[in-house]
């Protein structure tokens, strides 16, 4: 069996776990979570670096954090996961998809200004797969209509765009330590990087259930209150423990994966030239973090075809994304502008193969032979 993913475990994580339970203080903001912060402030360049129980809330964090409100629009492509959306619709926002270029399957930055009316205020591109979005143009974009900019960098973290980490280009960035993503705290959460400092006092209230306490803590107030509004969005020091033992490997997790990914390139590469299959594009300026090796086949009845023979295999090879604009609530909170030349297209053609700290050179092989004799090679 071979299985999609296997969370990163570098082996020092059970001793950072233990040490964190022994030191008496296992709630947020402890030793470990200070370490985590640091790091991803120096090691990103970034001013400010909160950690979050996910993604989905740093995402929370910024849309509180933007003051959006009822009946306010938000651009973002379809082909994401719902908590880019629901972040902000739990504001009250509109969904505006736009859609996405058929290389990167990233937000086609030539379609955002079309898509901006009088009620726009933020564009949230994600970088899918890693790969980083046209940031030069979407930073362009936004300071001329005076939009804010979140990038959904959950699955870019090492990853960078002309030089600049992703998640440090926007006003925020929002990361996600799923245990699905390259680097995990303990199975799920998150992290927001706030780039504008105007935003870090307030951000530190909203993780600490709307209280100042962050500014008790370091004797800027002489009592902590309620002072706005908020949440639970900071994570347990165990989890950041757990997430530091990764940390402190974060090279050598990128040079496995990047390694991987490039075997699956190489092997998969005649049946590319052959017409068969498409492979991933990296665009210049962009240095990805090998999140994903997807392919692109036909069709839906390629894929369904494919991934039978995976099954039989017992390999575990996926695809994702149903388009938001195209489910329940992606009609109820949001709407297509333009055409979907693309979103729904490429979705459907997409596969996802098994990418993971560790995968093995046979493992590789395994997967890329299933392919080569599907294609009759
Ligand atoms: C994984 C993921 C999220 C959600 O991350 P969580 O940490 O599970 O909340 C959001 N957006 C994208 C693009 C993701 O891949």
């Amino acid at each position: 069996m071979i299985p999609f993913n296997k969370p990163p475990f570098t082996g020092n994580e059970e001793q950072y776990i233990l040490s964190s339970i022994k030191s008496s203080k296992i709630s947020g903001d402890g030793e470990f979570t200070k370490r985590c912060h640091k790091w991803f402030e120096e090691r990103l360049g970034c001013k400010k670096a909160l950690l979050t129980t996910s993604c989905t809330h740093a995402l929370e964090m910024a849309a509180i954090l933007l003051d959006i409100q009822e009946g306010d629009e938000v651009i973002m492509p379809s082909y994401t996961f719902v908590s880019t959306a629901n972040a902000f619709v739990l504001r009250g926002a509109k969904i505006v998809f736009v859609d996405i270029r058929p290389d990167t399957l990233n937000i086609d930055e030539t379609k955002i200004e079309e898509a901006i009316t009088t009620k726009t205020r933020a564009i949230v591109p994600v970088h899918y797969a890693g790969v980083g979005c046209e940031m030069d143009t979407i930073m362009d974009i936004a300071s001329r209509h005076n939009l804010f900019v979140v990038e959904d960098a959950a699955q870019g973290m090492m990853s960078s765009y002309k030089g600049k980490a992703l998640g440090t280009i926007g006003h925020f960035g929002a990361f996600s330590f799923h245990e699905t993503k390259n680097y995990t705290s303990a199975g799920e959460g998150g992290l927001l990087i706030i780039n504008d400092e105007k935003f870090i006092q307030r951000a530190e209230i909203i993780r600490e259930k709307g209280t100042n306490r962050s500014l008790f803590f370091r004797g800027m107030v002489d009592k902590y209150s309620w002072v706005d509004i908020g949440s639970s969005y900071l994570p347990n020091d165990v989890s950041a423990a757990y997430l530091w033992g990764g940390l402190e490997k974060a090279d050598e997790i990128n040079d496995n994966r990047l390694s991987s990914w490039q075997k699956y390139y190489d092997k998969l590469q005649e049946l590319e030239n052959d017409g068969m299959i498409e492979l991933p594009t990296i665009p210049d300026g962009c240095v990805q973090n090998a999140h994903m090796f997807y392919l692109k086949v036909k069709d839906l009845d390629e894929r369904t075809a494919l991934l039978d023979e995976f099954k039989k295999e017992n390999i575990w090879a996926v695809f994702h994304y149903v388009p938001l604009h195209s489910a329940p609530a992606g009609v109820k909170y949001g709407r297509f502008s333009g055409v979907d030349e693309f979103t729904t297209k490429e979705s459907e053609r997409l596969v996802r193969l098994p990418m993971y700290y560790g995968l093995s050179n046979d493992e590789i092989d395994t997967v890329c032979n299933v392919i080569k004799k599907f294609y009759g090679k």
